[in-house]
């Protein structure tokens, strides 16, 4: 049995001799416990009548130091399941704001909870969290629970986004219940559990500060440093040098997102991580036809959460993040608005600089030249007017297809091929070594909605995994483009419905 160590906030070393203690390798701290009581409140997943491992991530749970054998048992599908408690954890659901669509509302998680913090045999600490066990003080008028198919397309998608090299929570598992949940119509009943760097959103901060106890905002401050940004403490203005630090880590994040089609779909500000990670795979999709204006939710109806307003919304976002660090950095407060807002304006230069070193990634170029900028603006263009699928068309590019698709037998694109050729010839990098970078920027396979219906189909109405365990693997490595990642790389019927996402499912 591990017992808790409460010795350090973030104690480090001894993990294994912990680890070996438990058939399951938790070996659980919970710093978040020790934050101002008003942060969260101490809660324990619902027990479930009749919990069945659906999916269980067993690279994930080896290198997070558990052991994947362990948890395929009884016992160990109990406690993903949120029947059991792990051995050391503190169960908690984390308090937060945000503001959902432009609104600012209290939220926190109404129906997520966290296990503890896995700290790995290398010292890397994870949230352990499970999202769909049960009511929470912060449910409001919400059951807590979650069903099978949404839970399935959570795993789908951020395991994708994992193997797409993006920043993400994951996946370590999803377990039936045997409960019927209702929703429309009675659905079977899951828990997903999720592991993150942390749960701390920009939605914790404004939860904070807005309690007006700047005591409180200090020490979720320090913490969310310490954590995440520790290199931060070495500035003579701390909260500075983090608010810079995570305005990086979005500028990356968003840029990465928009390189390879991904729309998150609800970027409200509690869905927006400190650590730079995706979080909350609910709406989210990726988009077939380059169409900037694509929106997959079926709730955002102005588009506020469109493709191409990603990264506006993330400065947003930041704005608000900002807000909330004004009485820490400085006690001047009009010179604590000038200092965030001069390093605000850095988010979108910077995001610029990491969308343009990935699009000429994408196109095979080694080296940068200013006029790239008008080579990728183009394309895009091109993509557009020619309702080109975005994925198809930088692999078209990548294997030199050029009778593949409208777009390419145009005589636009043959303008605009010229200029991409002449662009690598001149690249010191040479076209080969560029065509290798194109093979490792430009995925083979991204999960396509309509593959990602016809995995969970099955799943949800017969209990068939067959289908989801062939797309999980298809995904694992998007860039080793195998010939069976092949008929998955094929877009929907030109005629199919558009497809639409859902939140609160
Ligand atoms: P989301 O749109 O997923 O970011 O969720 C917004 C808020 O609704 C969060 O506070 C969630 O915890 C909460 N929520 C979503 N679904 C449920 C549910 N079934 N029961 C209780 N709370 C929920
Ligand atoms: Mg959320």
């Amino acid at each position: 049995m591990v017992t808790q160590n409460d010795s350090g906030r973030f104690p480090k070393g001894n993990s294994k001799v912990i680890a070996s203690q438990s058939t399951f390798g938790f070996n659980f701290y919970n710093s978040y416990a020790r934050l101002p009581a008003s942060l969260f409140s101490f809660v324990n997943p619902e027990p479930v009548p009749a919990p069945q491992a659906v999916v269980i991530n067993e690279q994930l749970a080896e290198s997070l130091g558990l052991s994947a054998e362990a948890l395929k048992t009884a016992a160990g599908i109990a406690i993903l399941a949120g029947s059991e408690n792990p051995p050391g954890g503190l169960a908690l659901a984390q308090a937060y704001a945000g503001h959902q669509f432009g609104h600012f509302t209290m939220l926190g998680d109404g129906r997520a909870i966290l296990l503890g913090e896995q700290i790995t045999p290398s010292g890397q600490r994870y949230d352990l969290q499970l999202k769909g066990s049960g009511r929470t003080p912060y449910s409001r008028g919400g059951d807590g629970k979650a069903t099978l198919g949404p839970m399935l397309r959570e795993y789908i998608i951020s395991e994708a986004m994992n193997g797409l090299r993006i920043p993400t929570t994951r996946s370590l598992s999803v377990v039936s219940t045997g409960e019927k949940i209702y929703r429309e119509t009675a659905l079977p009943g899951a828990v997903l559990a999720r592991v993150a760097k942390s749960h701390l959103r920009v939605g914790t901060f404004q939860y904070a500060a807005g309690r007006g106890n700047d005591k409180e905002l200090k020490l979720l401050a320090d913490y969310t440093i310490e954590r995440h940004y520790p290199e931060a403490n070495r500035e003579t203005n701390k909260y500075l040098a983090f608010f810079k630090a995570v305005i990086g880590s979005q500028a990356s994040l968003i840029s990465q997102w928009m390189l390879v089609g991904f729309i998150h779909g609800v970027m409200n500000t509690d869905n927006m991580t400190i650590s730079g990670e995706t979080i909350d795979y609910g709406p989210c999709a990726f988009m077939d036809v380059f169409d900037p204006t694509t929106v997959f939710s079926s709730i955002d109806h102005h588009g506020r959460y469109a493709y191409a307003n990603q990264p506006k919304i993330a400065a947003w976002n930041l704005a608000r993040f900002a807000e909330t660090l004004l009485p820490l950095l400085d006690t001047d407060q009009e010179k604590a608005r000038d200092m965030a807002e001069s390093a605000l304006k850095d988010f979108s230069a910077q995001y610029d600089e990491h969308f343009l070193h990935g699009m000429r990634r994408k196109l095979g170029i080694t080296s940068a030249k200013d006029q790239d900028k008008i080579l990728v603006r183009d394309l895009l263009r091109l993509m557009s007017e020619h309702k080109a699928d975005y994925t198809n068309t930088f692999l078209d590019l990548t294997f030199q297809r050029f009778d593949q698709s409208e777009l390419c037998r145009s005589a636009d694109f043959v303008k605009w091929k010229v200029r991409w050729e002449e662009r690598r010839n001149q690249d010191p990098g040479g076209v080969e070594q560029g065509q290798e970078l194109m093979k490792t920027s430009n995925p083979a396979v991204i999960p396509r909605n309509h593959r990602v219906e016809e995995a969970l189909r099955p799943a949800v109405q017969a209990g068939d995994y067959g289908p989801l365990r062939k797309l999980l693997q298809i995904l694992e490595n998007p860039f080793a483009h195998s010939v069976e990642q092949e008929e998955f790389a094929t877009p929907p019927e030109p005629n199919a419905p558009p497809y639409r996402t859902f939140c609160g499912t």
